[in-house]
């Protein structure tokens, strides 16, 4: 048989069309792919005084049906005097703390992909840590018999 979709042929027994997804039989209702979603955003690693150099890191944090987690965290980072904007924003922020910062989150967002995370691209003010990406939950099976 063939799909009266897209036409793609199929097995006869088919519930499915492997190719669109379209339901083959009557009673059978395809499963909408559920994702869980991510975002790259930083935090203070301790509360810090005012006047001192700040110590901070990037996190991945996934929000999906089991509620929200850190999935990746980067090392502590540094801006390297007490002075400059904490995450660096610019060059001018120091140029080790910069370069240190995206270093962080560059392999985070490898870690990420490596991890099955697509990318979905950036959000809020498009900084260079604001990063989304999704993920597809896997469907737990709880098939009656
Ligand atoms: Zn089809």
């Amino acid at each position: 048989m063939f799909c009266s979709k897209c036409g793609t042929q199929l097995l006869d027994e088919a519930n499915f069309c492997w190719k669109c997804g379209l339901p083959q039989k009557e009673g059978v209702v395809a499963e909408e792919p559920r994702y869980e979603a991510c975002e790259i955003s930083w935090r203070y690693t301790l509360p810090q005084p005012i006047f001192a150099i700040k110590k901070f890191q990037f996190v991945a944090v996934a929000i999906g049906p089991t509620g929200k987690r850190v999935v990746a965290e980067t090392p502590l980072l540094s801006t390297g005097s007490a002075r400059r904007a904490c995450p660096p924003l610019a060059s001018t922020d120091g140029r080790a703390a910069w370069d240190q910062s995206h270093e962080a989150v560059d392999a985070m967002i490898i870690a990420l992909v490596a991890d099955g995370w697509e990318y979905q691209g950036p959000f809020g003010d498009g900084r260079y840590w604001q990063k989304s990406f999704r993920r597809r939950v896997k469907q737990q099976t709880d098939k009656k018999a």
